[in-house]
């Protein structure tokens, strides 16, 4: 009896009703939820996650917790009961496969089917893999999820030497983190200096130093061309270096796979939706890293992959998923942390054509225009001028506001 009972509950899936579905737990799925239950969103609340574990910060994943400095308890976003008080159901462990837009259904890997009000996609990104010979290794290490931070934290406890392949926030950040572990460190990468590309000469030579500074040892300007055995790093012309961890940090993939599926529509490789975050499929929001949203003030899309704009992406569209008409309208902000050193930054993020530094001594500030416009700051130890940047950049685009 009992095992044709189990057949018949696979024969038909249960069926759940939702006044919200979210796909993903990170900052933009939690944050998603949490503005849908404070503007009065009714009906039940699920955040369904494939991470197996409950929701978590990221940032300090390549700082102190690499450091060993912080511990796996410090990570989580919120305590437990914080879920049960506002009625927002976790569904850890289990991916969305599929998306009905129009039925407004999903599948649940667990075979469960889902029938939602309103859904909002908030499934990140994923770390780029490398595409050269031994790229693919698994002991090749890349840094996203809390389960590739503790591998990683694992494999550095044992290790002498680590290579970081790509100079990013995250290359440099974890460079730093591994050096104060007293690992010997390389990062190895095309650019001429460390965030160039992203942050322009005067800030990355600055960033140069303080790597330099914990004793990483940079080898720039160059092309990774294989990974042997996750332990011989060869460069062209450059011969090869020898490490025992070899982290891949050249950057992140949104992760539209269930949106494609889902025959949404993709605008450089994300989620196209407006400033207040709808796809063009009734009661169906992106926000967070998947998403290419409208900015109101900058009259423009903007990509972003920052942590805090995940959040008030979220909140947008948690909002008017409950029936606010939220926009997003601010200049997104991002903050960094090298060693001991913070970076905070506010801007468009879609390229400048002049940057000029102000040295304080201790801090530093550097301007980006573009086309004689203000589009960016760059602050170290120079919080009036970050904080004055959002007002002068919304103004100096000559944007409305
Ligand atoms: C190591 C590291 C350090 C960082 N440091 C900083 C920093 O200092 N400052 C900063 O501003 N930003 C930082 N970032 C970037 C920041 O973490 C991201 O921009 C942010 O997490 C994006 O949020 P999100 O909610 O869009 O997506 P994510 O945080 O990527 O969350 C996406 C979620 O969706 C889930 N998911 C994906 N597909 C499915 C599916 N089909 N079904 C169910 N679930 C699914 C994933 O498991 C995950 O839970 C850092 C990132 C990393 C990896």
């Amino acid at each position: 009896v009992s095992s044709l009972y189990k057949l018949e509950v696979r024969m038909s899936p249960e069926t759940v009703e939702l006044g919200l579905l979210v796909v993903g737990s990170g900052p933009a799925g939690l944050a998603a939820a949490e503005a849908y239950r404070e503007r009065g969103g009714t009906g039940a609340v699920q955040v369904v996650t494939d991470d197996p574990h409950a929701p978590y910060a990221r940032p300090p994943l390549s700082k102190d917790f690499l450091r060993g400095e912080a511990d796996e308890a410090s990570l989580l976003l919120r305590e437990h009961s914080s879920y049960r008080d506002q009625e927002i159901e976790v569904v850890q462990g289990c991916a969305v496969e599929d998306l009905d837009p129009i039925r407004r259904r999903a599948v649940l890997q667990d075979g469960r089917r889902v029938n939602y009000r309103a859904c909002v996609l908030a499934t990140g990104s994923r770390p780029r893999s490398i595409e050269v010979e031994g790229g693919d290794h698994p002991a090749v290490r890349y840094l996203r999820s809390l389960h590739d931070a503790r591998i990683l934290r694992a494999t550095a406890a044992g290790a002498s030497r680590a290579v970081v392949v790509g100079s990013g926030f995250i290359g440099c950040e974890a460079a730093a983190s591994l050096a104060r572990r007293g690992l010997e460190v390389s990062v190895v990468a095309g650019e001429r200096l460390p965030l160039q590309s992203r942050l322009g000469d005067a800030a990355s030579g600055r960033i140069a130093g303080w790597l330099m500074g914990e004793g990483v040892r940079l080898v720039l300007d160059v092309e990774v061309t294989g990974i042997e055995h996750a332990e011989t790093v060869h460069v062209r012309d450059r011969g090869s270096i020898q490490a025992d961890l070899v982290l891949v940090a050249v950057g992140a993939v949104p992760e539209v796979g269930l949106a494609r599926r889902a025959g949404l529509r993709l605008d450089r490789g994300r989620v196209r939706v407006d400033a207040g975050m709808h796809t063009a499929a009734p009661g169906l929001y992106a926000a967070g890293d998947v998403a290419l949203a409208d900015n109101a003030a900058a009259g423009r899309p903007l990509v972003v992959e920052h942590w805090g704009e995940g959040e008030r992406m979220g909140q947008i569209a948690g909002a008017n998923a409950a029936g606010a008409d939220e926009r997003w309208d601010n200049v997104p902000g991002f903050w960094s942390t090298i060693g001991d050193h913070t970076l905070k930054y506010a801007a468009w993020g879609d390229g400048f054509d002049r940057a000029e530094l102000e040295d304080r001594g201790a801090g530093f500030v550097v301007r980006y225009w573009r086309e004689g416009g203000l589009v960016g700051v760059l602050t170290h130890e120079a919080d009036d001028a970050y904080k004055a940047a959002p007002d002068d950049i919304v103004a100096g685009a000559g944007w409305p506001h």
